[in-house]
């Protein structure tokens, strides 16, 4: 595999990016030999900047729902674009995105629009607030709602005063959550939940329908706002809101990724009894109300609609699972993937550093598969059972590959710091 014209922009990067990379898309926390840029994306494949091609089972980390570069969304994005992006003001593609979005998902009312799923979540905590008169905003430790200061997973630069009023509970425990709502007594503005457990580094978890109920229960009960974070899994799951197929409507859901197929675009939707509050805030940005993105989304979610995109991705999704546990099972390899099927994550046991994973990751990237070693992964309508079929071979080889070096594995030198720098708190 060539890496010459990577290396060299890692290089350059490190003079002229913080870091060489920031946030999610630092490779720092990958394996070594993982790419930093990528020069194209069509369907379900992506090349990197040497020109290497892979099966990509991050789609963009969630964007992609349907397939990169998909002529569908690219012919209305670009006649849009010809005919004005970013105006003076909104175009009327905004209404009608409106109107198909409280359509399609069943507890929602109104819709606004901004670009990143920060910008909802955020939204989402001031209108809590404005709504309610109260301060605290209870979140699932261990959740990720975004990168504002708030809730970043990382602390530097962020001050106390930054997270006041914010306090963590257990996902999927009753118990927990119902002694964050008791601490936070006659002050309780909202409480933010993921469809389900979906954070990095450890197994994923569907939701208890018994605490999603509470939740539910309990702001009634307070008054405060339930919140579902639909960002990541939003469309994945079902064509509403997530928490839909277990019956439990939040007062607003955020969206984001994926209902553009890639175009930046994301959503807070809410429902009537939160409408005050909505209206009470300021909330703008020079690029919110662009109308390629908006017309992108509507051909999107007619497209989700329309199609068995969903259907597909689970087909797929039970495929890959069966084919990977039987592969693991003949190398004898303990290998647990958690998640819906369609958003699967992969983690090996008995490996505290994930040496192991990134090991098998590598060796599934030398065959042309792109796999995450510790964040969950996504499938997408482009994908082909020939793909899965693709994947399953290359990894009954890294399977065979990994156990044989599994004496001889060195740990990645930022993980391991990071692990042991944890241990040590
Ligand atoms: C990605 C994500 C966010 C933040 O979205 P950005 O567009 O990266 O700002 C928030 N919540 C969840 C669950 C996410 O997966």
């Amino acid at each position: 595999m060539k890496r010459e014209i990577d290396l060299d922009l890692k290089q350059r990067a490190q003079k002229v990016l913080p870091n060489g990379m920031y946030g999610h898309e630092s490779t720092l926390l990958l394996p070594q030999s993982y790419p930093q840029f990528f020069s194209k994306a069509e369907g379900a494949y992506l090349w990197d900047a040497d020109g290497n091609k892979y099966l990509d089972f991050m789609c963009a980390y969630g964007p992609n729902v349907l397939g990169y570069a998909d002529a569908r969304i690219n012919e209305v994005a670009v006649a849009q674009l010809e005919k004005g992006d970013a105006m003076t003001g909104p175009s009327p593609a905004m209404v009608e995105l409106a109107e198909v979005m409280t359509d399609m998902v069943s507890h929602a009312d109104w819709a606004m629009f901004c670009k990143n799923g920060t910008d909802a979540t955020t939204m989402a905590k001031t209108i809590a607030r404005a709504q309610t008169s109260k301060r605290i905003i209870l979140v699932a430790a261990g959740a990720y709602h975004g990168a504002a200061p708030w809730c970043t997973p990382m602390p530097s630069g962020v001050i106390d005063e930054d997270r006041a009023h914010i306090q963590m509970y257990d996902y999927n425990s009753v118990k927990s959550l119902e002694a964050a709502v008791a601490e936070a007594g006659d002050d309780l503005a909202g409480v933010f939940a993921t469809p389900f457990k979906h954070d990095a580094f450890t197994d994923q978890a569907l939701p208890d329908p018994a605490y999603a109920k509470r939740a539910r229960e309990l702001c009634d009960q307070t008054g405060a706002l339930l919140i579902v974070d639909d960002i990541r899994a939003g469309f994945r799951l079902t064509r509403d809101c997530s928490w839909e197929l277990i019956g439990v409507r939040p007062d607003l859901s955020t969206w984001g990724k994926s209902f553009a197929n890639g175009l930046p675009i994301s959503a807070l939707l809410g429902s009537n009894s939160t409408r005050e509050g909505a209206g009470s805030i300021y909330a703008t940005g020079s690029f919110w109300f662009s109308a390629v993105p908006m017309v992108a989304a509507l051909k999107t979610l007619q497209i989700l609609r329309e199609s068995d995109y969903l259907e597909h991705m689970i087909a797929l999704g039970e495929q890959l699972r069966a084919g990977l546990q039987s592969a693991a099972d003949e190398a004898g390899m303990g290998f647990r993937q958690t998640g819906p099927v369609q958003m699967p994550l992969f983690l090996f046991d008995d490996d505290p550093d994930f040496r192991t994973g990134f090991a098998w990751s590598e060796a599934m990237l030398r065959r042309g598969i792109y796999v995450h070693p510790w964040h969950n992964m996504f499938l997408c309508q482009a994908m082909t059972e020939a793909d899965i079929d693709l994947t399953i071979a290359a990894a009954r080889e890294a399977f065979a590959e990994v156990k044989q070096a599994r004496t001889s594995l060195e740990p990645h030198p930022v993980v391991a710091a990071m692990f042991a720098s944890m241990a040590a708190e």
